[in-house]
Formats: structure tokens, C-alpha cells, sequence
């Protein structure tokens, strides 16, 4: 039977850029001892306080259908959040509780595009986001953010594109750059969006890891609150990637909409998550920074190995758990330096190509495993970068 074009051309063409984190896990489910530095995921699970949270809520009988929007006291303690980081008025009706950032993407994008409308997102971009946006019917339309300008997205190219777009999609502090979009950065995103009526769609699943400056939401600055679609997340903040619990922020009438996609699609996020998560952000921001505390100090850990040579470098390291290695002295492609990596090292990254034209040339490195392995890890991947550059240049 046929499918439809709108499911059937969600991959897109080539390879999803998972090629190599495929023939990583391959191997090393075959006994091979692979460090993986690969997925943006903690080395921590889900906090036992967190859990007892769940289970308590499920025995006390939170198993039946929840509320739709969201619980009411999770929404308030997200609106909550919300205003405290960005000083934007926000209550209980700005917020819809997702299943996780990625439905609060797909959501946001539901609501701002029709059919064949163009959604602009910067490359370097997050692995799903074209994906996300064809699922909506909407056509992707990738803005590059140049290595050579701290991936920071030009304004310029920006307006140039903008003409006919219904969205923009961003995300500060980056994945998988590790860059933070600075005020700068962000006025002019804001001013594109405003002279061409755009909705921005600002992703902002890292808020809490921020090593450099501070965080700040678009949605904060002049006329934004009315156009702008926030995309939160527990799953980076909380470690509670697996729980599927996030939240899209907006306008009262943008979100009311959007409750009926989530009536039509989810029905809701289970109660037991909900009081979980609410349980989770009750902790107050002390236990985010707790969370966040292995990142930072293998950040500082990453600075100082950079900084014993001079071949390779990163993109600044501002926020989220991941560094940007410029490979590009190697002569390589980051996908030829990965498999190269992979068989000398078996050290398992992934290739800038993944995500996108604008990364070509360089690799994202997770910092998510033990500090000591981590530490080991970049070393060595600097030696094999260092000695193949060298290699081309003798
Ligand atoms: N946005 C970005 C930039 C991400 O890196 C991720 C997950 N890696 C997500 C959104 C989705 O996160 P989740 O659905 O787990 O909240």
C-alpha cells in the first residue's frame, strides 16, 4: 500500500549520520573495549530520590489518564523556572508538558508551519531537526553558522533567507557545537524574526549547562514573548532522559492550540512522570548544577589537554556536554578521521558531518564518560589527529 510522501520522506536522502556509532556499538557488543564518546547522555542514571518520586506517585494511584495540558502544580513549577531564568512573566498556561524536548519540537513546528511551508534551522543542527521538520509537512531550510565565526549564526544570512519562512529554529547552548549564541548573536536573530514575522522556536534542552557567560532566552528580549516557542527539557537537566519529559513554552492562545495536537496524539504524559519530574524541579537549581558538575569539570579537563598543543582546536567550550574538534589540519573529513579513530583507537566520536554541511571537517566529542577515561580518551584522539596532520605535512 502507499504510504505518504510526508512519512515515507521524514529520513530524508543518504545516511542519517549514525554510520559510525552503529559499527562502534557493533563492535563493542562483539567484547571489543570501545570508549564511546558518542551519545549525549549522562554517565549518571536517574536520581533514586527521582525514582522513589515515580513510584510513589504510581502506588498512591497517579496511573490513570493525567491531565493533558500538563498537571497543574508541573506546570506551575515550570512557568516558574521559566520566569526565574528569563524574567519573562510566565504562568501555568504558557506551558504544555511534552513527551520530552523532541515532542515539544515536533509541536512547536505543528503549530508554526502549514504544508510546504519553509522552517529555517541553523547547521551545525542537532541530528533530528530536519527530520522533525519534514514530519510536519514543513520544507527544512539549513542556515550555516561558519566555524570560522564561532558557529555563531550571521544575521545577515539570516534576512537573506528569511523572506517567505514561517519559523526559525535555534538552539543555545549547542548541541553539538558546545557554543553559546552571545547577546549579539541573538538581537540579530530577534530582529530577522521580527521584520520577517517569523515564530522562533528556541531550544533550550541544555539552559543548565552553561560553563562560560550565562544562558539567555531569546523569548526575553523586545517583542518576543508574542513569537517565540521555548522547548524545554528534564532529560539533560535532570538526567531523566528516559522518562520523556519536557515542555513547550509560548503564548496563552499558541499553547491552548497545541494542547489539542497533544489531545490527539499523546493524551497526555503519565501522572507518575509528571510527579516525578515535579519532585525533580522542586529540587531547586542546586541539584541541576549537581547534574551539570561532571560536564564542567571535564570541560576544565578538556581546556587544559587542548591547551598542551597547538595543532587542534575546538570551538569555544560555553556550554552543554560536548566539544567541537577542528580536524580540518588532518586533512580528513570527519568522517574518514572517525573510522580512522575508531580502528587505531577504538575511540568512538561522532563525525562532524552528522550534523551537517557546516560541521564538516570536525568531531563531536561526548563528555560523558568517567573523568580518568575521558581525559585518556582525548589524549589520544589529539595524538592521532597531531600525528596525522603531521603525516600530510611531511
Ligand atoms: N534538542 C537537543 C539540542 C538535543 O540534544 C536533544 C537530545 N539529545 C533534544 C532536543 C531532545 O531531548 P529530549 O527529547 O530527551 O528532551
Amino acid at each position: 500500500m502507499q504510504l505518504s510522501d510526508r512519512i515515507t520522506h521524514i529520513l530524508g536522502s543518504g545516511s542519517d549520520g549514525w554510520d559510525l556509532f552503529r559499527k562502534a556499538r557493533g563492535m563493542k557488543l562483539a567484547g571489543a573495549p570501545v570508549v564511546e564518546l558518542t551519545i549525549g547522555e549522562h554517565d549518571v542514571r536517574t536520581d533514586p530520590a527521582i525514582l522513589q518520586a515515580m513510584l510513589d506517585a504510581a502506588t498512591a494511584g497517579q496511573t490513570g489518564y493525567a491531565a493533558i495540558p500538563g498537571i497543574p502544580a508541573l506546570r506551575a513549577a515550570v512557568a516558574d523556572r521559566v520566569q526565574a531564568q528569563s524574567g519573562v512573566p510566565t504562568g501555568p498556561d504558557n506551558i504544555l508538558i511534552t513527551a520530552g524536548g523532541q515532542a515539544a519540537l515536533f509541536m512547536a513546528h505543528h503549530a508554526a508551519c502549514d504544508e510546504g511551508d519553509r522552517a529555517l534551522f541553523i547547521d551545525p543542527y542537532y541530528a533530528t531537526y530536519p527530520g522533525t521538520i519534514r514530519s510536519v509537512g514543513a520544507v527544512p531550510v539549513a542556515i550555516r553558522a561558519r566555524a570560522e565565526a564561532q558557529f555563531q549564526p550571521d544575521a545577515a544570512d539570516l534576512a537573506a533567507a528569511a523572506a517567505g519562512a514561517r519559523s526559525l529554529l535555534i538552539n543555545s547552548p549547542n548541541n553539538p557545537t558546545g557554543v553559546l549564541y552571545s547577546p549579539d548573536t541573538l538581537d540579530g536573530i530577534a530582529r530577522v524574526v521580527r521584520d520577517h514575522d517569523l515564530w522562533l522556536i528556541s531550544d533550550e534542552v541544555y539552559d543548565s549547562q552553561v560553563w562560560e557567560g550565562a544562558h539567555l532566552s531569546p523569548r526575553a528580549l523586545p517583542g518576543m514573548a508574542d513569537r517565540t516557542l521555548v522547548v524545554g527539557s528534564l532529560s539533560k537537566s535532570h538526567a531523566m532522559t528516559g522518562s520523556r519529559i519536557g515542555w513547550v513554552c509560548g503564548p496563552q492562545d499558541a499553547v491552548a492550540q497545541i494542547v489539542n495536537l497533544a489531545t490527539n496524539t499523546n493524551y497526555g504524559i503519565p501522572g507518575f512522570i509528571q510527579a516525578a519530574g515535579l519532585f525533580a524541579l522542586n529540587l531547586g537549581p542546586q541539584f541541576e548544577e549537581r547534574i551539570a558538575a561532571p560536564f564542567r569539570r571535564r570541560r576544565a579537563i578538556a581546556e587544559r589537554i587542548l591547551a598542551g598543543q597547538n595543532l587542534i582546536r575546538s570551538a569555544p567550550m560555553q556550554g552543554a556536554m560536548y566539544v567541537m574538534l577542528d580536524i580540518r589540519a588532518t586533512g580528513l573529513t570527519g568522517e574518514a578521521f572517525g573510522e580512522e579513530l575508531l580502528a587505531r583507537e577504538l575511540i568512538a566520536v561522532m563525525p562532524g558531518e552528522s550534523f551537517g554541511a557546516a560541521a564538516a571537517g570536525h568531531v563531536r566529542v561526548a563528555m560523558t564518560v568517567a573523568d580518568d577515561v575521558f581525559a585518556d580518551a582525548l589524549g589520544r584522539i589529539l595524538a592521532v589527529a597531531g600525528q596525522l596532520a603531521r603525516d600530510r605535512a611531511a
